[in-house]
């Protein structure tokens, strides 16, 4: 954010209890932008006994993620959770435990985590291109945002967990170990 939302003027940072902050010079407006984190409710589905992750139409290729979506205003987390169910996959589904929340301060985002047992027809919307269905056993949560609840959620289960380093460069390893899978 470069220009004041209240009143268009240039913002300037300055040092407000220690952290830079950009404000308003405008006399009377006082605007600061607090740079507050983000609430992203990420949604591990587990769909006829396995995990489904996807990759988002904007990620290369072999790269899969659980489901993930922005809290809108007035929603609950947990309504937020069945929303982005249904919006970004076509299922329904009921919330199992909440798996639990995640700062995630390379983007900005606090993660809130939920496990949803779903069920219906996989209907992809267009901002996710395909889908894996990965057997429990199988899943190697990335040591970042959502692979710590995944990592989480695994261990709730009994299963190992071993934390994946994750690399641009270990997408293909990724992609290979998962291509196996039934889509
Ligand atoms: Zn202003």
């Amino acid at each position: 954010m470069n220009f004041c939302p209240q009143c268009g003027q240039a913002l300037q940072e300055r040092i407000i209890d220690g952290q830079p902050r950009k404000c308003c010079p405008a006399e009377g407006c006082g605007f600061v932008a607090w740079n507050n984190p983000t609430p992203v409710i990420a949604v591990l589905v587990e769909y006829e006994g396995k995990v489904l992750l996807a990759r988002n139409a904007a990620w290369p290729e072999g790269l899969f993620s659980v489901i993930t979506g922005y809290l809108e205003a007035g929603e609950t987390p947990e309504e937020c959770a069945l929303r982005e169910l249904g919006e970004e996959l076509g299922l329904s589904g009921r919330i199992v435990a909440t798996i639990g929340h995640y700062a995630f301060t390379q983007k900005n985002q606090l993660i809130l985590a939920f496990h949803i047992e779903a069920e219906g027809e996989i209907k992809l919307n267009e901002e996710l291109i395909e889908f894996r269905l990965v057997a429990k056993e199988k899943l190697k949560p990335w040591n970042f945002g959502t692979g710590l609840a995944v990592h989480d959620w695994l261990v709730s289960q009994g299963l190992p967990a071993e934390l994946y380093p994750f690399q641009t460069s270990s997408l293909k390893t990724l992609e290979s170990d998962l291509s196996g899978e039934e889509k």
